[in-house]
């Protein structure tokens, strides 16, 4: 399953939802929920009380999770979201794309 193969730092393109279509780099992810936090995808408004940083409170912009089913891992060889492969090598495993004809690897 592709659940699997997306990992932090990873650049994905979101499937669904409000921000179908973007792409942006995972912050973190929480396999327990099967969810991920993706810089600049799905964000929400958040009202904040008022502290020392933000005198006056107010309304920001914050990521919410995105569900790992809804994002994929966008490669930018194919310029669009793929499935990704393992593959052996060396003695490293690496994740590549899955496209035929194209070799881009994810892992560095
Ligand atoms: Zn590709």
């Amino acid at each position: 399953m592709s659940v699997a193969t997306i990992k932090k730092n990873d650049t994905v393109i979101c499937t669904r939802g409000i921000s179908a279509g973007k792409t942006g780099k995972v912050l973190a992810v929480d396999r327990t929920k099967g969810r991920a936090l993706v810089e600049g995808l799905n964000l929400v408004k958040k009202a904040l009380r008022k502290s020392q940083d933000n005198p006056q409170g107010g309304i920001v912009d914050k990521e919410a999770s995105i569900a790992l089913a809804n994002v994929r891992p966008f490669c930018p060889e194919c310029k669009r979201g793929v499935r990704l492969r393992r593959r052996l090598d060396g003695d490293r495993r690496v994740r590549v794309c899955s496209s035929a004809g194209c070799k881009h690897v994810f892992d560095r």
